[in-house]
């Protein structure tokens, strides 16, 4: 199912998803970064994302902790989704690797577990 990987949320008639590679973001997200970065825009106080985590209560980090927990397993799915479309269209491991920027045999390690019909890497 597609979901906003920003809110988790899956689309429907009311909230709908705006696709990139690997991931999505609905329109009520949308709306809210475009403010965010409105706001950024005139607050000094928000510069990086490793300052703005240091400005979070060690509570307010715990709640948070499960979402972001998802969104990365969300972005994984799509991320062996995506190369697994890939090997349905023949692509070499060899070339994911390159994309990836990582070793053939490293690329096959992590992704042919979890894409059905894999051959080794020696077969392409
Ligand atoms: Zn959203």
């Amino acid at each position: 199912m597609d979901v906003c990987n920003f809110c988790l949320r899956p689309a429907d008639r009311s909230n709908r998803l705006v696709m990139g590679p690997g991931v999505a973001i609905c329109q009520e997200c949308i709306g809210s970064a475009s403010a965010l970065v409105g706001d950024m825009a005139f607050d000094p106080e928000l510069r990086s994302f490793s300052e703005r985590l240091g400005g979070f209560t060690v509570e307010e980090l715990s709640l948070s902790l499960p979402d972001i927990a998802k969104g990365v397993e969300t972005a994984q799915e799509r991320l062996t989704e995506w190369v697994a479309e890939m090997r349905r269209r023949d692509v070499s491991w060899a070339t994911i690797a390159e994309h990836l920027g990582v070793t053939r045999q490293s690329a096959w390690e992590r992704f042919s577990g979890k894409i059905k019909g894999s051959p080794e890497p020696d077969g392409s």
